[in-house]
């Protein structure tokens, strides 16, 4: 049987308070995630997005300050997205091909704004709600939950209990045949294309 894949997401960083340890754990588990990056805190930090860098994580583009960008006029929205590649090229020397939404808010303006820039959209399939608070046991129980080709939210903002999660999720992937893989894309019944996990 083939191994399933499933995707790793870690937004909102980089960020003092939790990217090295993040990066230490994923090493420890030989496991490569994809950090979709909050361009201001990039360029207040830009030693920590290299590091991401070096250490062969995916690197996408959560805009630049954070909006929620179906309630801005244009071009706001779309400089939003274009502002943070700029940023994240001036520091990785690479510029993105995801980007995620904050909060998933989205519509067909911010979609053809992105892929203006070579961006294709990634929402996810599992809410780890490390954001609401939850304990670093419900990380995990609700990662467990994440089926093939699915694609887990957690974050890169400093919360212990993400960091204190990321050997119990990659152990409860393992006992499932599940493995950590990059984003790619395939085609939906109804033509769309859409974000799931592949092999890295
Ligand atoms: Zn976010």
């Amino acid at each position: 049987m083939l191994p399933g894949y499933v995707a790793l997401t870690f937004d909102d960083g980089p960020h003092p308070g939790s990217t090295v340890a993040l990066l230490r754990a994923l090493k420890a588990g030989r496991a490569r995630a994809t950090f979709f990056i909050w361009a201001e805190h990039a360029l207040q930090h830009p030693g920590l997005l290299r590091a991401q860098q070096a250490a062969r994580m995916w690197i996408g583009n959560h805009t630049f300050s954070h909006p929620r960008l179906t309630q801005l006029k244009e071009p706001a929205a779309y400089q939003e997205l274009a502002r943070a590649q700029q940023a994240i090229r001036q520091i990785t020397g690479q510029a993105p091909t995801l980007f995620r939404p904050p909060y998933g808010d989205t519509d067909e303006r911010v979609q053809a704004g992105a892929a203006g820039l070579g961006l294709a959209e990634v929402l996810w399939t599992v809410d780890s709600r490390d954001w609401a608070g939850a304990t670093s046991e419900e990380i995990v129980a609700a990662a467990a939950t994440v089926q093939p080709g699915g694609i887990i939210l957690l974050h890169d903002s400093g919360y212990q209990a993400t960091i204190d999660a990321v050997p119990g999720i990659l152990r409860g992937l393992a006992d499932r045949g599940l493995r950590p893989g990059r984003i790619g894309y395939q085609l939906a019944a109804d033509g769309r294309r859409c974000a799931v996990a592949v092999a890295p």
